[in-house]
């Protein structure tokens, strides 16, 4: 399934309240505070948030949210591809205030009139980021027996012939 990217200027109360789900994906650029943190995107983040409203007359949002994240190993500082999956519970909330009255499971999103879909997916992937990302295998004395993969750039294949060769051996 296609899907395009998680809308902007939402209002989640609204959504709530017509059990509504969003599915989207997110570029690097819509996504400013990974960049600031060195992270950058093996593939686009996809993000689903299914709204409702529970008994307390809450508006809850359900968030899950896959992320192909690429860090720096903080042990031999190569790069390094991190798959996430991530999801929460989150409960609209005007102030820290109503934030406090929320049930354990329930974290408080902290939202005015409107909301990014974007920041949320964001903020749900800098809290799943480990502080001090590694590979998970030994990498400082893998690399040792293995020479780094590079990866030959696409096109930089070599000519048959140049079409400069080709006039050099004319003029011989
Ligand atoms: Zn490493």
């Amino acid at each position: 399934m296609k899907i395009g990217p998680l809308p902007k200027d939402l209002d989640l109360r609204g959504l709530a309240s017509r059990g509504v789900t969003i599915q989207g994906t997110a570029s690097i650029e819509a996504l400013p505070r990974l960049c600031e943190a060195g992270i950058g995107l093996e593939q686009l983040v996809v993000g689903e948030f299914r709204f409702s409203r529970d008994e307390e007359a809450r508006y809850l949002v359900e968030t899950s949210v896959k992320a192909s994240l690429t860090l720096v190993c903080q042990r031999c500082l190569e790069k390094m591809v991190l798959p996430l999956t991530t999801g929460s519970r989150l409960a609209c909330v005007w102030s820290d205030s109503e934030a406090e009255t929320l049930p354990s499971g329930l974290e408080p999103l902290l939202v005015e009139e409107l909301a990014d879909l974007n920041e949320i997916a964001e903020e749900e992937i800098l809290l799943a980021v480990p502080v001090s990302p590694t590979h998970h295998e030994d990498c400082i004395t893998e690399r040792r027996s293995y020479a780094p993969d590079e990866e030959p750039l696409l096109g930089a294949e070599p000519d048959k012939e140049s079409p400069f060769s080709v006039l050099e051996k004319l003029r011989t």
